[in-house]
């Protein structure tokens, strides 16, 4: 293997390690990446740890700002709007046809994981990660009855930049919920139509429920931004975690994650 192969394939591994840890909210949202720190704990030099940081913003999940490095991209509401839209759009497409392809074996697949996501749904923290995988793999699975790859690709890939979202802790919960089971309950019954609304609902309630959560971090951005502008350190190397508004999170009644 050459130089540029070897740099190429260190990058592959931090990227790798790095969207792990951001998926699995160890690195959450507002965190500043130090490359220096990434770099010595990978055993990296620092240019391919520096690739896989780029990758990492081009792909949405990290932001820098020159003299100020890098951190997990601080959605803005308008991030979390044009989500929901490209959300609704794929998703509703997906339980119509998941309406007419699925078959009777997947129908009783998807009431099953729906039981065990609504059960999991009252979870604050130490289930969440269980909660959100399992989650996940019920939109996934939806996508996947539909026997469409492109549509199951454009869903995975909508959903990697909202996994960041989702990590944040969540409010106290409403009370048990039944929403993924009646969702389930409609798109089985094979009608197109009725199927498209219910999943517009669902991702409808989805929006707010995250607008709720993310309520104090789109405070914390215009703060971080007045932050980053103003404390310039030397060339991409800020060690200290930026001044957040993390410990007055309010805990916004929102019920469920969808
Ligand atoms: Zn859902």
């Amino acid at each position: 293997m050459n130089t540029s192969q070897d740099s190429a394939s260190l990058a592959g591994e931090a990227y790798l390690v790095l969207r792990e840890r951001i998926l699995r909210g160890e690195l959450q949202i507002g965190k500043v990446i130090s490359r220096r720190k990434l770099a010595g704990e990978l055993g990296m030099s620092l240019l391919p740890v520096s690739e896989a940081l780029m990758r990492l913003e081009f792909e949405g999940l990290l932001e820098s700002r020159p003299r100020a490095g890098t951190r997990v991209r601080t959605p803005t509401k308008e991030d979390v709007r044009g989500h929901y839209v490209v959300r609704e759009a794929l998703e509703v497409e997906a339980a119509k046809l998941f309406a007419e392809k699925a078959t009777p074996q997947e129908h009783a697949e998807m009431q099953r994981l729906a039981a065990r996501v609504d059960a999991l749904s009252t979870q604050t923290d130490g289930n969440r990660f269980l909660y959100l995988s399992l989650h996940e793999k019920l939109h996934r699975r939806i996508a996947e009855c539909t026997r469409c790859q492109p549509l199951c690709d454009a869903i995975e890939k909508n959903h990697v930049l909202a996994s960041t979202w989702l990590c944040t802790p969540k409010p106290a919960s409403a009370g048990p919920s039944r929403g993924h089971q009646n969702l389930i309950d409609v798109l089985i019954k094979g009608d197109p139509r009725a199927a498209a609304e219910a999943m517009r609902e669902h991702v409808a309630h989805a929006l707010k429920n995250t607008l709720q959560r993310l309520e104090p971090y789109f405070q914390m951005g215009q703060t971080n931004g007045k932050t980053y502008a103003r404390s310039p350190k030397r060339s991409g190397q800020p060690e200290a975690e930026p001044d957040s508004a993390r410990d007055s999170r309010t805990a916004n009644a929102a019920k469920n994650g969808n």
